[in-house]
Formats: structure tokens, sequence, C-alpha cells
């Protein structure tokens, strides 16, 4: 692909950067593209385009903003293999979890195509005698988003579909890891008319994501990524009076109760820990085995975890999983590891072995047994395929374990019992609960986000608090005399 260009008023310029990094296949280690490190003024042009887009913009009827968007998504739909493909190349998930990550994509395209119907308001007669009262949202202006590693088609499209549908213009920064899929989205954008300078595209690092967090005409900021990364974003943009949903990191518990089922179960756990090779904000990365649960599925994880077929999910279909993002989040997943056995964690199964060359983006699936959660790897997010083993007396001990958590993104249950199921989720606090579910994901429609410092803001990603986050309210109260 050449050293890529942004997209900046409907057309694909060079960046003015002087610095570039390689963006390298984790299978084959293959420089695919280079990205260009974007400057100050790339994001002035970027965001000066989408300044003067949105005067026609948002007089553009609802309906026919839409259209756009339905264009877009079938350009998606016929595009759809091409698009996985490049998201395995670039990222390195099996080709089944790429698609999985457009398709979960198009649903949010799906979702704005209603924006005739979403963004309705609200209106009521005679608030007084005569008087009549009507509250409609309005678009804002500029709005902007950074987004991470590990979804490259999907996390864009939690935001840039509805801020666009709901009369927003848009300057999207994609992860320096992974920018080639939006390239070709972009191209596919191109295709479908849009005015110029509604959506635009900027690469870069931290200078882009600084920049539009103090931006005098950006309205507002979504952010997906790491925990630090998140709140840093969040704090900067809201002090520079914009609104800001920051979506960070996670650490999450899956709790397995004795009455849960075996085999699916067994199975759906090891799914929600190694898919994606545990680089999931949703992936189970702690299970806590309750009571006599913990003799039930423990060694049926292990070898459940054995059989996963690690590789390049382009030369396989049959691969279940694959390697991590670079070889430096390897070596840090490595020096997890090692900090659990110096912590007195038992390594019941080392990804390490057979993978040992430092130039491979490969590691096998990992599980530690006698996980306390006060350890390194009990606490903090390794972000890789390494699951570690809890044990608890009863459900309010794994509530407690839970609850002394700050990265409290998801968490699921494992049980036959109602009851037990209704204590859990009523009790717990991430957001995103999940009922014998792996991986508790909210469907385009319903609002996405965790809670504690797994999110940082008022409104969630996508469904309705995607509208309220890219609208603001205006109340008109009328009286003819
Ligand atoms: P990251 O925080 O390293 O990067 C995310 C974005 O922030 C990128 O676009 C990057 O360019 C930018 N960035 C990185 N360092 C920066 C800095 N110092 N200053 C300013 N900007 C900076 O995250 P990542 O490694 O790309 O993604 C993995 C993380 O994202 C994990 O922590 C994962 O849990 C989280 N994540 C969360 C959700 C969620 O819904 N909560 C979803 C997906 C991923």
């Amino acid at each position: 692909m050449g050293t890529l260009k942004n997209y900046i008023n409907g057309e694909f310029v060079d960046s003015q950067a002087s610095e570039s990094l390689d963006v390298i296949n984790p299978s084959t280690n293959e420089v695919i593209a280079k990205v260009p490190l974007s400057t100050a003024a790339d994001l002035d042009s970027a965001v000066a385009a989408a300044k003067i887009a949105f005067k026609s913009w948002r007089k553009t009827p609802p309906a026919e903003r839409a259209k756009y968007i339905f264009k877009f998504k079938n350009l998606m739909e016929e595009h759809f293999e091409e698009i996985a493909r490049l998201v395995t190349a670039e990222h390195g998930k099996t080709i089944n979890e790429a698609r999985g990550d457009v398709r979960r994509g198009i649903d949010n395209l799906d979702v704005a195509c209603g924006i005739p119907s979403l963004m309705q308001g609200e209106a009521l007669e005679d608030v007084g005698r005569g008087i009549d009262c009507t509250s409609t949202r309005r678009p804002m202006g500029v709005f902007a988003a950074i987004t991470p590693f590990n979804f490259p088609a999907m996390v864009p499209l939690w935001f840039m579909p509805y801020a666009i549908a709901t009369g927003n213009t848009f300057v999207l920064k994609p992860s320096e890891q992974v920018p080639t899929t939006q390239q070709r989205m972009f191209e596919l954008w191109d295709q479908v008319g849009l005015p110029k300078g509604v959506i635009n595209m900027v690469h870069g690092a931290k200078e882009i994501v600084n920049g539009m967090c103090i931006h005098p005409d950006i309205k507002g900021v979504s952010f997906v990524g790491s925990t630090p990364i998140a709140e840093h974003v969040y704090r900067l943009g809201t002090q520079n009076g914009k609104r800001v949903q920051a979506l960070g990191g996670a650490k999450n518990y899956l709790v397995v109760m004795p009455d849960a089922e075996l085999e699916q179960t067994a199975s759906i756990l090891v799914e929600s820990c190694y898919g994606c090779a545990g680089e999931r904000c949703l992936a189970g990365a702690t299970l806590v085995l309750v009571g006599t649960a913990y003799d039930k599925f423990k060694d049926i994880l292990v070898e459940r975890a054995k059989q996963i077929k690690v590789g390049n999910g382009l030369d396989d279909e049959s691969v279940s999983m694959g390697p991590v993002i670079s070889k430096a989040h390897k070596q840090r997943i490595i020096s997890y590891i090692e900090k659990g056995i110096a912590e007195g964690a038992e390594l019941v199964l080392d990804g390490r072995i057979g993978y040992e060359d430092p130039e491979s983006c490969f590691i096998g699936p990992t599980i530690f047994d006698q996980v306390k959660p006060d350890m390194t790897i009990g606490k903090e997010e390794i972000f890789g395929p390494v699951l570690c083993l809890i044990q608890a007396e009863d459900l309010d001990a794994a509530i407690e374990i839970i609850e002394n958590h700050e990265l409290a993104n998801t968490t699921s249950i494992f049980t036959s019992s109602g009851k037990s199921a209704r204590e859990f989720a009523y009790a717990v606090e991430p957001s995103m609960i999940g009922v014998n579910i792996g991986v508790a994901a909210p469907m385009s429609y319903f609002n996405f986000g965790g809670t504690k410092r797994s999110f940082f803001g008022d409104l969630k990603a996508h469904g309705k608090h995607g509208i309220e986050f890219y609208t603001d309210r205006k109340v008109v109260i009328t009286r003819w005399l």
C-alpha cells in the first residue's frame, strides 16, 4: 500500500509528516504499509474542511443523510471478504474473527440508517394556556474519534455513522498499528459521494490525539483504548470544553458456579479467553471458580486450551488463534507470565513453549492456577492469551473479588440457577453483564461501555447514547398572539 494518505475534504492527500511507522502483518512480519505521523497542520486542514462542510450538511434532511450511509453499507457488504482479509493481515486475528469485526461494524450502519426515527425529539401542547413546547435534537459541529488496534473495522463504526447521520461532520484518527482497514474503508466511503469535508481521516499518533483534545473547532471526542490514555483524553478534552466519551481498558472476571453445564460452558470460556488472542476488551481474563466448580472445570479447560490451533488466519481457515499485535506486545505478555511465576501462581499451561523466537508475534494459550486477586496478573490487564484461575468459596466471595477491581468493563456468570444469575447481575458493577455468555457485547442498538476506570464520561458508545452524545437539545416555547 506504500505510505498511507490522509483523507481531507473529499480527497486522499499526502500528510505533511516527516516521520512514518511501518504497519506490520504480525503473522509474517511483512511490512504492508507505512503510516505517516501526521502533524498539527494536517489536523487543522481536516478540521477546517469539516467545519465548512458542517454548514450545509446539518441542513441536509436526515433521510437524505441516511441514504449515504445505506450506500456505504451496501459497499461494505460487497467488499465484506476483502475487508475481513485486510483486518486479518494487519491485526492477526483469525479470518472468522475478522468477519465478526466487519459484521459488528456494519450493524452500526444498519442502526444509523434509522436516523429519521432515532433523532426525533419531543413536543407537548399547552405547557401553558395556548403555549406549545418542542424539544429537538440538533447536531453540534465537528466531532473526532480516536480508535484502538484491536477492532480495526468495527470500532470506528461505533462513532462515525451516528455522528454524520445526526448532521455533524467528522475526523477519524485510526490506530497507527492497524490503519490499512480504514484506508480501504475510506476508499469505499469516497465512492458514496458524500459532500466534501463531511468525513475526514488523519493518520498519526499522540500528537494528533492531543491536538484533537485541544482543537477549538472540535466539539467532542470519542476515544477507545487503554485506561491511562482514556483518562488523559477525557481530562484534556473536558478541560478544553469538549464532550468526551472515553472507553478504557478492562480486566474481566467470569464466575463459574458449581451448577454450570460442563461441555458447552468449557467451550464458551475458552473462546472468551483466547478469542482474538485475548486482545478483546470483553475477553475473559480471570475465571473465578466457585466451590466445586474448580474440580469440575480445571482439567477440561486445560485440555480445551491445548487444542487451540495457533497460526496465520490467511493461510488456514481452521486456525483458532492468531498472533498478538506486535513483538513488543508479546514481550509485554511474557513479562506478565514471568511476574505470575515470581509472585507464586502455578503455571499449568505455558504458552511460551514452542514460541520462543522473539522475532515472532505468536504465543500459545497460557493458564495460571492459584492466582490471588492482589497478584500483578490478577490485577492488571494483560491483553493476551493468558488465563488466570481464582478459587472462591461462594457467590458472595466471587462478587467481592469483582467489586474490588477497578477495570470494570464486563463480567459474566455461568450457572443453571436463575437465583444466582439474578443476584449476580443485580450486585456487580461492570455495566456489560453476561449470563452463560462469554463475550457480553451489546449489539449496536444498545449502549456499549463499562464503568469505574473502564469508562470516562456519561454517554456510552452507540445505541441511544450514541444519538445523545452527538446531539444537543433545543427547546422552543411558542405562543401565537
Ligand atoms: P492505546 O491506548 O495504546 O491506543 C489507543 C489510541 O490512543 C490509539 O489511536 C493511539 O494512537 C492513541 N495513543 C496511544 N498512546 C497515546 C499517548 N501516549 N497519548 C495520546 N494518545 C495515545 O490502546 P491500544 O493498545 O490500541 O488498544 C488496546 C486497549 O484498548 C486495551 O486496553 C483494551 O482494553 C482497550 N479497548 C477498550 C474497549 C472498550 O470498549 N472499553 C474496546 C477496545 C479496546
